[in-house]
C-alpha cells in the first residue's frame, strides 16, 4: 500500500494542474521524428523538432551506427573512468575539439546532465554565478546543485550585467564568478550579446560560459554562437548538446585542456554514470563530420527559417524578434494560444503551444522549429493552415 501522504500530494496536485489547464499530455510519435510525423495514425507536419538539419534520421548517421553496434555492441558496460571508455568515445571527443576549435572536449550522456556535471565541478558555496534570468532549466539546476550565490541579470541587459558584476566583485565575498547564459535563447530565437559579455568579463576577470544548444549547427556556419562572433578563444566553457543539430543524443563541453581535464576527474555524471552507447557516439561522430564538410544542410535550414517567417510575418502574425530559424508565433492569452495549437494540430501541422511558466505570464506562444528536412511544400502548406486557422480565430 503506498503513503496515505503522497497519495495526497499526488491527486490533489495532478488535480490542481489539470484544472488550470497545465497538465501536459504527451502525444506518442508513430514515425521517425522527420519533418513530417505520424500521431495517432493522422500526417501531420512537424514544426515542434529541434531536428534543425534532418539528422535524427540521416541514412549516413543510421549506417555509422549500425556498424558501430556490429563492432563494439550496444552498451559500453561501464562507467568511463573504470573500463567504459571506448575508442569511440576518445574519437568523439577529438572531434568535438576539432568542430569547436578548442584544446579539448569532453561529452556528456546529455545536454541537461551536462550543465549539472560543468557547473557544479568548478563553482562551489563561495562563488557567484551571474546568470541570465532566461537561462535554460538545465543552467539553472546545474547553478543550485553547485551551491554558489546565484545572482540573476535582466535578459541580455549589458547595463545590469556590469552592475551586478561589479557588485559582487566588490562585495570580496566570492573567491570565482562566472557569467553564463544561453548561446541562443529557445523560446524567442534571440542571440546573447556576446562581445559585450566577453568585455565585461574582461574588465572584472570572470569566467565565461555559453550554453549553446540552439546555436550549435545553427550559427557560426555550424560552428555556433561563439565562433559566429568570432570568439572561440575568449570563452570559457563551450555547451553544446548532441541531441538538437547533431540529431542524435549527448552534451558537451568544449574548452581548454586543463579545464577538459579537470571535469574528467571531477564532474560526476561523468564518474558515476555509463556513457553513451557505440552507436550514439558514433552517429554523433559522423553528424559533426558531415557538419564540417558541408554548409548545405545549414543554408537549408536559414533558407526555410527565413520562408517560414516572412510567410507569417506577411500574414499579419507577430514574430516577435528572432534571429535565428526559431519562429514564435506570439498569440498572448495562455488558453487562446493552446486552442489555437490544438486547431493547427486539426489542420494538419503540429506546432507547440508554449505558455507560462515556461514563458512569461500573457506571452504564450505557439513555437515553430523549421528544419533543412522540409520541403517549401510542407512549409507553405503550413503557412496556409495558419492562414486559415488565424482568421478562423480572429488572431489575425
Ligand atoms: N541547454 C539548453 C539551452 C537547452 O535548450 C536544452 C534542451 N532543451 C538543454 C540544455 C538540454 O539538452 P538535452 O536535451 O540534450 O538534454
Amino acid at each position: 500500500m503506498s503513503s496515505h501522504m503522497l497519495e495526497t500530494f499526488l491527486n490533489e496536485s495532478l488535480e490542481d494542474l489539470k484544472g488550470k489547464g497545465l497538465y501536459n499530455v504527451i502525444d506518442p510519435l508513430e514515425s521517425p521524428n522527420g519533418p513530417v510525423i505520424t500521431i495517432n495514425g493522422r500526417q501531420l507536419i512537424n514544426l515542434s523538432s529541434n531536428n534543425y538539419l534532418g539528422l535524427a534520421t540521416d541514412e549516413r548517421l543510421k549506417a555509422a551506427a549500425k556498424q558501430a553496434i556490429e563492432q563494439f555492441g550496444v552498451g559500453a558496460g561501464a562507467v568511463r573512468t573504470i573500463n567504459g571508455t571506448l575508442k569511440l568515445h576518445i574519437e568523439l571527443e577529438e572531434k568535438i575539439a576539432e568542430f569547436k576549435q578548442t584544446e579539448a572536449a569532453i561529452f556528456y550522456q546529455s545536454g541537461f546532465n551536462c550543465n549539472m556535471a560543468a557547473i557544479s565541478a568548478v563553482m562551489d558555496a563561495h562563488d557567484a554565478i551571474l546568470s541570465d534570468e532566461l537561462n535554460h532549466a538545465s543552467i539553472i539546476d546545474g547553478c543550485r546543485l553547485s551551491k554558489a550565490k546565484i545572482i540573476r541579470y535582466k535578459h541580455s541587459d549589458m547595463e545590469d550585467l556590469r552592475a551586478r558584476a561589479k557588485e559582487a566583485m566588490g562585495s570580496g565575498h566570492y573567491n570565482k564568478i562566472m557569467i553564463i547564459t544561453d548561446g541562443v535563447f529557445s523560446m524567442d530565437g534571440d542571440i546573447a550579446l556576446l562581445p559585450d559579455i566577453v568585455k565585461i568579463a574582461e574588465e572584472f576577470d570572470l569566467i565565461t560560459y555559453v550554453d549553446d544548444a540552439h546555436g550549435s549547427g545553427v550559427l557560426g556556419e555550424g560552428a555556433g554562437t561563439v565562433k559566429h562572433f568570432g570568439l572561440s578563444e575568449k570563452i570559457d566553457f563551450q555547451i553544446g548538446t548532441l541531441s538538437k543539430a547533431i540529431g542524435v543524443v549527448g552534451g558537451y563541453v568544449a574548452g581548454k585542456k586543463n579545464l577538459i581535464d579537470w571535469l574528467k576527474v571531477r564532474s560526476r555524471p561523468f564518474l558515476f554514470s555509463t556513457s553513451l552507447t557505440p552507436a550514439d557516439v558514433a552517429a554523433c561522430k559522423r553528424s559533426i563530420e558531415i557538419l564540417m564538410e558541408s554548409t548545405v544542410l545549414n543554408r537549408k535550414l536559414w533558407e526555410n527559417g527565413d520562408y517560414l517567417k516572412k510567410g507569417l510575418k506577411e500574414l499579419g502574425f507577430n514574430i516577435g524578434n528572432s534571429e535565428t530559424p526559431i519562429t514564435p508565433c506570439i498569440i498572448g492569452d495562455e488558453a487562446l494560444t493552446q486552442q489555437f495549437s490544438k486547431k493547427l494540430n486539426l489542420e494538419g501541422v503540429y506546432a507547440k503551444a508554449i505558455v507560462f511558466p515556461t514563458v512569461q505570464k500573457g506571452a504564450g506562444r505557439v513555437r515553430n522549429m523549421p528544419t533543412a528536412a522540409h520541403t517549401k511544400e510542407m512549409l507553405d502548406q503550413a503557412i496556409s493552415i495558419y492562414d486559415k486557422v488565424g482568421k478562423e480565430m480572429g488572431v489575425i
